[in-house]
C-alpha cells in the first residue's frame, strides 16, 4: 500500500484492498490462504536492476525533489516518492515468496501487488520501479534451474520483462496488448522474436484497438497452446493487468469481464498440462479501480484456487450488496451490480469485421515460429 507517486497518480493501490474486500464479502478468501512477506534481499533485485540505478532509487527515496531522469525517475509517469525503494523492494520479495511456494508445495501463488512488467535493468517506467517479474524469474531460473514462461496479459506490452530475458532460451515471454503503434511503450511487434539463442522465445500478440473479447479470446488461447506445446515450460509466472477493458481510461481496448473469468482458466489448464500445476500470478495495470480490477481480480483468484463461486460468477451473479453499499460512496461512478458486464446494453463496435480479420492475420505471424 506504501507503493504510491500521489493522490493524483492513476497507479493506485487502493485496488487490492477493494480486491481483498470484494473476496471475503463473497466468502472466496480465508485468512488462512494469505502469507505475509518482507522485503526482497537487494542482491536478488540486483539480478535484473543495475547497482547504479538501485543506488538512484535509494537516493531519490531519500530526497524525492532532485532529479533523477537520466534513470527514469522524476517524470510525470513515474514520480519519485518517499521511501520508494523500501516500497518497490516489499514488491519484489511478495513475487519471490510466491515463488518459492510454487516451487516447494506446488501450490499456485497470486501476489496482486506485483506485475510491475515495464522497468528495465537501469530505468524506471510506466509507473515500475523495481521489475518484480523479472526479479521472480531470474529467481525461479537460478535457484531452481526452471524453465519460465512468462505470459503477460496487460494491456500494454509486457516490455520490461521482455527484454531482459531477450537473449535466454529458458525464458520464453508471451505478451498479448493492444499495437504499439497507438499505446505506451510503443513496442510489442510480431517481429521481436527474441536474439541469439533466444531467438523465438519471445512471442508478441499486438491486438487492434477496440478488439471486443471474442477476438481476444480466440488470439490468446491459440497463441498461449502453440506457445506452451513449444516451450514446453517447467512453471508459468503470469501478469494480470485488466486495463483491456473497456471501462479503462488508459487504453482503447473493448474487451469485457468475461476475459478475465476465461483466461485464467485458460492459463490454469496449460499450467496444469505443462508445469504440474506451478502458477505464479502478479496483478499488473487496471485503472478503473472501483468498477473492473476488484472484480477482475477477484474472479481471478477464484478460478486459481477453484472456488465455488465459480460456477455462480459465470451465471451473471449478482455482486454482495454489502461490498456495494461500502464501495459506492468512493466511486465516482455508480459500481456494476453483477460479475460479469451486462454486454448487451453496450453499443455495438463499428468495424468489428476488419478488426477480428486483422488480428487472425497478426495470430498467425506470431506463431510463425512456433
Ligand atoms: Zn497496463
Amino acid at each position: 500500500m506504501n507503493y504510491r507517486f500521489h493522490s493524483d497518480h492513476p497507479f493506485n493501490q487502493e485496488r487490492v484492498r477493494l480486491t481483498m474486500d470484494l473476496l471475503k464479502h463473497s466468502g472466496a478468501l480465508s485468512n488462512t490462504q494469505m502469507i505475509g512477506y518482507s522485503a526482497c534481499p537487494e542482491s536478488f533485485i540486483e539480478q535484473v536492476h543495475t547497482s547504479a540505478y538501485i543506488q538512484a532509487v535509494k537516493k531519490a527515496s531519500q530526497q524525492p525533489s532532485s532529479n533523477w531522469l537520466d534513470y527514469g525517475i522524476g517524470t510525470e509517469d513515474t514520480p519519485s516518492f518517499p521511501e520508494m525503494h523500501q516500497a518497490s523492494s516489499f514488491i519484489c520479495g511478495g513475487s519471490l515468496i510466491g515463488a518459492d511456494r510454487v516451487m516447494n508445495s506446488q501450490a499456485r501463488a497470486l501476489h496482486l501487488a506485483g506485475g510491475l512488467h515495464h522497468a528495465h535493468p537501469g530505468k524506471a517506467s510506466g509507473f515500475c520501479i523495481y521489475n518484480d517479474a523479472a526479479v521472480a524469474i531470474a529467481y525461479l531460473r537460478k535457484q531452481y534451474d526452471a524453465k519460465v514462461l512468462y505470459i503477460d496479459t496487460d494491456v500494454h506490452h509486457g516490455d520490461g520483462v521482455q527484454w531482459m530475458f531477450y537473449s535466454d532460451p529458458q525464458v520464453c515471454t508471451f505478451s498479448i496488448h493492444e499495437t504499439g503503434k497507438y499505446l505506451f511503450p510503443g513496442t510489442g511487434y510480431v517481429h521481436e522474436r527474441g536474439e541469439g539463442q533466444g531467438f523465438g522465445f519471445s512471442v508478441n500478440l499486438p491486438l487492434e484497438p477496440f478488439t471486443e473479447d471474442e477476438s481476444w479470446l480466440e488470439c490468446f488461447s491459440e497463441v498461449l497452446e502453440r506457445t506452451a506445446g513449444f516451450f514446453k515450460p517447467d512453471v508459468i509466472v503470469s501478469q494480470h493487468g485488466c486495463d483491456a477493458h473497456a471501462l479503462d481510461p488508459l487504453s482503447h481496448m473493448h474487451c469485457s469481464m468475461d476475459i478475465y473469468l476465461q483466461m485464467p482458466k485458460i492459463i490454469r489448464s496449460a499450467a496444469d498440462h505443462w508445469c504440474n500445476g506451478r502458477w505464479l500470478a502478479l496483478g499488473g495495470g487496471g485503472y478503473d479501480i472501483y468498477r473492473v480490477v476488484p472484480r477482475a481480480w477477484s474472479m481471478l483468484w477464484m478460478v486459481m484456487s477453484e472456488h465455488p463461486m465459480v460456477q455462480q460468477v459465470s451465471s451473471h451473479a449478482h455482486l454482495p450488496q454489502a461490498w456495494i453499499e461500502a464501495v459506492q460512496p468512493r466511486s465516482p461512478h455508480a459500481l456494476p451490480v453483477s460479475w460479469l458486464d451486462a454486454k448487451s446494453a453496450w453499443a455495438p463496435m463499428p468495424r468489428r469485421k476488419e478488426i477480428t480479420e486483422n488480428n487472425r492475420k497478426t495470430k498467425q505471424l506470431s506463431m510463425m515460429y512456433l
